[in-house]
Parts: structure tokens; C-alpha cells; sequence
């Protein structure tokens, strides 16, 4: 999923607040921001990202052109550790689950790490054409944008660091985490944040995703979403007319679930995206499925509509038990979790916000808070603070998840944006 701040980002998840919490000019986070970007390092960083931006542009083409479905990231993880290794970090490892680690000491050798991650998944099936297309500085390519010219851009920042000789106060875990997308259910991050060899061990994260640089998002859409499959004994249309039939009683569920009241605020939705069954026109179905998606900015709210959703099923099984006859057998309800993404919040005046919040106005952009539902959900969710942040200008890519996905390259703005970028990392990690 990725940040959408302007409407060329069509990402339904994302509203954009567009208002500033208070805050601001004067503050010490501001005064820090303006200390870095005024730094000797920080000058030597950006001139490092300048000289650098053609091969940040050609790493991420080499990494969009290896396919990375869901659950098949493997091969670009294994060509993101080579690149990482090659960018000036000895230490690259790929976990269990396919998560690419890169540790960057600090000073500080609290244990602890703040997380910069972006992910390596993409929506798109085996067998895509994932070939980059060039017109003039735009780039064209499935993945392209959603996630991948951000892990390209964190080898910029490695690069960058090493080449100027920041030293920061916290460790720092740059990740290629996989499964951020649908199906996989932030596998790649929930392991890290609960199971890895860093579980308990993370004080903050970032998720770098498409969008722009003066996006935070703070808020993570939760979401929940349900295989629920009808079954019966079946029979012929017309000659076994009268028994049980589970399209009915996905029917009337449907119904029913088209019904449920929700708050516009917290925002909070429901939608059945696939239905399937049966066998043939003239036969009564052995059974019906139906997936549904429900997704709320507030988990009580998210579970008062899962809540009810399951209820509604299993009625509309015994409403059909009831209305027709049972002697061959009767309609049985299995609703199956297949999604499963909390949702959570990072407050506005978490330091964590603040300094990002300092660091892009710095940069001379107007901050814009977001919800969205991305990798930081899940540590939103367990407490510790997370946010997402944009890494390209205001307005330079599009159509994510679509075929015709798009960045704009052209380097002065996407410069300044990586550039704004690293400085709210630094910031946010004690750049020395
Ligand atoms: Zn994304």
C-alpha cells in the first residue's frame, strides 16, 4: 500500500487531514532539524544523494524487473542483500521469513534499534510483464512505485551515510520486509515486531512508501477480512426442489450485511469483493462462498462489524435450515479469517511525529497527516511508534496497483525529497 497525498495517487485508504497539529517554528524539534540540515555531514549526505541519483534510479529498475508476488519475494530479497552488502553494510542477513536486515550501529549501544524499512512485495501475480518502460523521467512498471524505488532509496541513504561519515545515536535496521501487501497479511513485519531475533527490541519504525515526502501517516486502517463458505447436501433443480440451498442463504446474508450501520467517523467500511459456488444452472449448489472486506480506523469499531457479520452468516444458515427442508442434510456456515490487520494510531505529539513533522517543514514542504493501511499498522497496534512516510516530490507518481503504475524520476525534485527523506531519519535517530 502506499502514502496518497494528491489525487494522481488513487489510493482510497489514505485521507489526507491536511491540517497541522500544533507545534512548529521554535520548537526543539525544529531547531534539531534545522542543526542537521546546517551540519558539515548532513551537506556531505545530500551532495552524496546528488551525485548518486542515477544509480538510485537504475537500482530500483534492476529491482522492479525481478518479479516479487506475494509470497514469492525471495529472489529480489536475495539481490536487495546483495545491494545492500555492496552499499557499505557488512552485515546482511535474511530472516525466517524472507525479511531482508541491515544493521547500522550507533553510538548509543542501548540494544535498541529504530526500524527504516520499505517493502519488497508487490500485488502482482507470477508471469506480469514487469519490464520498465522509460518516457523522458518518468518510469512505468507494476511495482515500480509500490514499493520499490523505496528500497532503492534506502540504499541511497546507506550510501549517503557512509560516504559522509554520519554517526547517529540509535542503531539503525534498514529492512526489505515482504508480505505488506493483501495476502500477506504484514507476515514480514509481524515477524519481525513478534518472533525475530529484534522482537522487543525495536523503539521505532518507519515505513519509506510511494508518495510524497511531506505525508506522515500516523494513523493505520485496521482490517479483517472473512472467506465465508455455505454448504448443503445439493440436488437436482427441479427434481430435488424444496431441500436446502446454501446461494440462498448467502443471499440472504448478503442482504443482511448490506444493512450494518457505520460511523463515518472513526471511518469504517464493509464490502463483499468476490462470490463463488455451484456447480451448474440446473442443479441446487453443494455450496456457496462469498470473501468480504471490512476495515475500520478504530479496532472496537472494526470488531463490532466483524461481530456482526459472523452472526449475520450463521442466521442466514439456520434461516434457511428453517425455510427449507433438512432431509438430505442440512446448511452448514464456515467463515474463514483470511485477513487480519489491526489498526492503530501514533498520537500527533509523539516525538517520533514531531521530529518528522520538523524535519519536512525544514525541508521547506507543508505537512499532510494520513491514515492508510501499510506496514506500520502492526507496531501502531502493539504501542511503539511507527509512522509512514513518503520518499518522491509532491505529485510524482500514480496508479499504484495498476498496470500502468509510474514514478517521475527527474532528479532535482526527487533529490530534494530524498534528500528531505534522510534528514527525518537522522533526525528521528540522533544524527551526532
Ligand atoms: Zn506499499
Amino acid at each position: 500500500m502506499l502514502l496518497a497525498l494528491r489525487s494522481s495517487f488513487s489510493l482510497p485508504l489514505a485521507l489526507a487531514f491536511g491540517v497541522s497539529a500544533a507545534v512548529a517554528q521554535g520548537s526543539p524539534q525544529a531547531a534539531d532539524a534545522t542543526r542537521i540540515l546546517a551540519s558539515p555531514a548532513f551537506k556531505a549526505a545530500a551532495a552524496q544523494i546528488d551525485k548518486d541519483h542515477e544509480r538510485i534510479v537504475e537500482e530500483g529498475i534492476k529491482l522492479t524487473e525481478i518479479p516479487a508476488p506475494p509470497f514469492k519475494e525471495e529472489a529480489r530479497a536475495k539481490e536487495y542483500q546483495k545491494m545492500l552488502q555492496a552499499a557499505g553494510l557488512p552485515d546482511v542477513k535474511i530472516d525466517e521469513v524472507g525479511n531482508v536486515l541491515a544493521l547500522r550501529k550507533g553510538t548509543h549501544g542501548d540494544g535498541k534499534v529504530v526500524v527504516v524499512s520499505a517493502h519488497l512485495d508487490t500485488v502482482f501475480p507470477p508471469g506480469t510483464d514487469v519490464k520498465v518502460k522509460r518516457q523522458g523521467s518518468k518510469l512505468f512498471a507494476p511495482g515500480v512505485g509500490d514499493d520499490t524505488m523505496s528500497l532503492s532509496v534506502l540504499l541511497g541513504f546507506v550510501r549517503a551515510m557512509q560516504a559522509a561519515g554520519i554517526k547517529t545515536r540509535d542503531d539503525i535496521l534498514f529492512v526489505g520486509t515482504v508480505g505488506e501487501e493483501g495476502p500477506g497479511d504484514l507476515r514480514g513485519v509481524r515477524h519481525l515486531f513478534t518472533k525475530g531475533q529484534y522482537q522487543g527490541k525495536i523503539k521505532s519504525f518507519f515505513s519509506i512508501e510511494a508518495g510524497s515526502v511531506a505525508g506522515i501517516t500516523n494513523g493505520g486502517v485496521g482490517s479483517k477480512r472473512y472467506r465465508v463458505t455455505f454448504k448443503g447436501p445439493g440436488g437436482h433443480s427441479f427434481g430435488a426442489f424444496g431441500l436446502v440451498n446454501p446461494m440462498f442463504a448467502l443471499g440472504h446474508a448478503a442482504s443482511e450485511f448490506s444493512r450494518i450501520q457505520v460511523a463515518a467517523s472513526p471511518k469504517t467500511t464493509y464490502s463483499i469483493g468476490l462470490i463463488g459456488g455451484g456447480t451448474s444452472v440446473n442443479s441446487i449448489p453443494l455450496d456457496a462462498w462469498m470473501e468480504v472486506d471490512m476495515r475500520s480506523e478504530s479496532m472496537p469499531d472494526l470488531k463490532r462489524v466483524e461481530d456482526r457479520m459472523l452472526k449475520i452468516v450463521q442466521e442466514a444458515g439456520e434461516g434457511e435450515n428453517f425455510a427449507r427442508s433438512t432431509k438430505e442434510g442440512r446448511i452448514t456456515v464456515e467463515a474463514k479469517l483470511i485477513g487480519d490487520r489491526p489498526a492503530g494510531t501514533t498520537d500527533v505529539n509523539n516525538a517520533l511525529v514531531q521530529s518528522t513533522r520538523a524535519a519536512i517543514e525544514a525541508g521547506g514542504y507543508k505537512v499532510a497527516y494520513q491514515w492508510s493501511s501499510t506496514d506500520s499498522n502492526l507496531p501502531m497496534s502493539l504501542g511503539i511508534p511507527a509512522i509512514t512516510i513518503g520518499r518522491s516530490a509532491p505529485e510524482a507518481g500514480g496508479r499504484s496497483h495498476s498496470l500502468d503504475e509510474w514514478v517521475d524520476v527527474e532528479k532535482a525534485p526527487m533529490v530534494k525529497a530524498v534528500t528531505t527523506a534522510l534528514s527525518i531519519v537522522l533526525a528521528a535517530t540522533g544524527m551526532e
